[in-house]
């Protein structure tokens, strides 16, 4: 790494962008990979098959740009969002990663800032200096909890151009609750904030979590992204997007590369939305693996956070570090995400579940 630096600082680059490391979440080949909260249960074969006949029928006219409006695909996005929401309000891009970028590029960029509040998705510190805009690091209780008051308040008082939510958040899998949003929301007004809620993992939460789809209305400056790489087992096919008001849309379209979503993409997006109660199946397993990993975790006598996402927040360990390395000797990597005592764990299917929690067991009674 310190000969990659030596190597990076020797080129003219941006000052900005010397010393930051990129994103390296390991890829490893590890036989069960829990560790970057991907859809364990893979592509249902109805879903592959009508991937595979919506690409070969576009196949043919791929010497053509794709429609660059994707209206095809906004239609049914928002079809699918529901909350009366109409095709103008939708965009998407290459990963939410992606449209998160774009975000930052038309209402972020140099002289402006960026809030966020850590422990949260390690991409917003990126996608920030990728496009030069400063980034701020909230405070949470010492619990991870983030109330309406105290983030109304850091809102207030930092005046940022766009507020990062995470909602279920990245690592901890909690969700916020729609007072929070409407109070960052208010509290944005006077630097005429865009706030954003990163909702990645919406269709992993309980019943009775809110989808801030629902404030929309009547908030110009509000944008809840989505992705398809999480509940529709699409992380390969890269496809987010968001939904806001029709003018939020309109400034995207000022950054966006020309064609930025292929017809591939496009026709991919497209076969899996229409197939969609087979994924949603899908999810209903993983979420009943999550709530079994909760449950196995919490009788092991570890604290793991209340999850909303696919994916579960532990805290308890004496040395992560060795429970880490003990997972991947057995095959099953998880995510170490820096804090201290915890591990994150992503949902498997049944076996990969029960090879996880029956590993990390043996692991802590050594531990003693
Ligand atoms: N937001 C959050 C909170 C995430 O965890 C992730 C992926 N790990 C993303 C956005 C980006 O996902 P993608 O680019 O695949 O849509």
């Amino acid at each position: 790494m310190d000969d990659q630096l030596a190597r990076l600082n020797r080129l003219p680059l941006r000052d900005d962008l010397r010393g930051q490391h990129p994103y390296g979440a390991p890829q490893l080949d590890v036989p069960i990979q829990l560790n970057v909260n991907e859809n364990t249960h893979g592509v249902p074969e109805e879903v592959q098959e009508a991937i595979v006949d919506a690409v070969r029928s576009v196949a043919s006219g791929l010497n053509r740009y794709p429609d660059r409006e994707f209206t095809q695909l906004r239609t049914a996005l928002a079809e699918y969002l529901g909350h009366g929401l109409v095709p103008e309000q939708l965009w998407a891009a290459n990963g939410s990663n992606e449209v998160l970028q774009q975000i930052l590029q038309a209402f972020g960029g140099p002289g402006r800032s960026a809030l966020g509040f850590p422990p949260t998705y390690s991409m917003y510190p990126l996608l920030a200096a990728g496009t030069g805009t400063a980034y701020l690091k909230g405070v949470r209780a010492d619990d991870f909890e983030l109330t309406a008051g105290s983030a109304a308040r850091q809102v207030r008082d930092l005046a940022p151009n766009v507020v990062f939510l995470c909602s279920p958040n990245n690592p901890t899998g909690t969700a916020l609750g729609l007072d929070v949003v409407e109070a960052v929301y208010e509290a944005g007004e006077a630097s005429q904030a865009v706030v954003i809620v990163d909702e990645a993992y919406a269709e992993f939460a309980h019943a009775d979590t809110e989808s801030a789809l629902a404030l929309l209305p009547g908030r110009t400056r509000l944008v809840v992204t989505r992705t398809m790489s999480k509940a529709f087992a699409l992380a390969g096919a890269r496809l987010g997007y968001l939904a806001a008001a029709p003018e939020v849309v309109d400034a995207l379209r000022l950054v966006r590369l020309p064609y930025h979503l292929s017809a591939i993409t496009q026709a991919t997006a497209l076969a899996a939305l229409r197939h969609r109660e087979s994924l949603m199946a899908e999810v209903e397993e993983i979420k009943h693996q999550r709530d079994r990993i909760v449950k196995e975790l919490e009788r092991m006598g570890l604290e793991p956070a209340s999850s909303d996402s696919n994916f579960v927040f532990f805290s308890g360990l004496e040395d992560p570090q060795r429970i880490w390395k003990g997972l991947l000797d057995a095959g099953v990597i998880v995510r170490d995400v820096g804090i201290p005592g915890s591990l994150r764990v992503t949902a498997g299917t049944a076996y990969e579940t029960t090879a996880f929690l029956t590993r990390l067991e043996e692991l802590l009674a050594a531990e003693g």
